[in-house]
């Protein structure tokens, strides 16, 4: 089940573990809880929340030489709860942030003041030129993907490059 940047597995009531891919420290690109018994090998094994004695907390760091680097630490049950609690509030700033964002743009055409409609992405070929020409290279061209926005009154556009804003945005219905 997944809850933005936590996925609990088996289930979010009960789980053995919790994946963390958002919200988490700075530096930190993952991290997972495990929940554990102890006894089995090695030591330990993973179990329900409601049956754990302690739990793992394993994060993924990027080390000064470029390398990934995983540290595991046992926390107290008390310990990850207060973990999942802060990456919860991280991701509901994130949330909160982007959500001012997103509401924040204005997407009126500035000549008719009517709201642009979304239309959807298109893919805009981009390229450089040939070696001693004006001609696209055809090994260097990429498709980059535009939100696109049309004023339906006068078909002036507005666009947004993929990859940072959900789209489409809330002042843009859609056509
Ligand atoms: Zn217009």
């Amino acid at each position: 089940m997944k809850d933005g940047g936590m996925e609990f597995r088996p289930d979010a009531d009960d789980p053995k573990r919790v994946h963390i891919k958002g919200g988490l420290p700075e530096g930190v690109a993952q991290a997972e809880i495990t929940f554990r018994a102890r006894g089995g090998w090695p030591g330990s094994r993973a179990v329900r929340r409601s049956g754990a004695e302690f739990a793992r907390l394993s994060t993924t760091t990027l080390n000064s030489q470029g390398g990934w680097e995983i540290t595991s630490t046992q926390l107290a049950l008390e310990e990850a709860a207060e973990y999942i609690r802060q990456v919860r509030r991280r991701l509901e700033a994130r949330d909160a942030e982007i959500r001012r964002r997103r509401e924040a743009v204005d997407l009126r055409c500035p000549s008719c003041g009517a709201d642009r409609a979304y239309i959807g992405t298109l893919g805009f070929i981009t390229a450089n030129t040939r070696i001693l020409s004006d001609e696209p290279s055809r090994l260097d061209q990429h498709v980059v993907q535009q939100h696109a926005y049309r004023c339906e009154s006068c078909g002036s556009m507005a666009y947004f490059a993929d990859g940072y804003l959900p789209h489409p945005l809330p002042g843009g219905h859609r056509s």
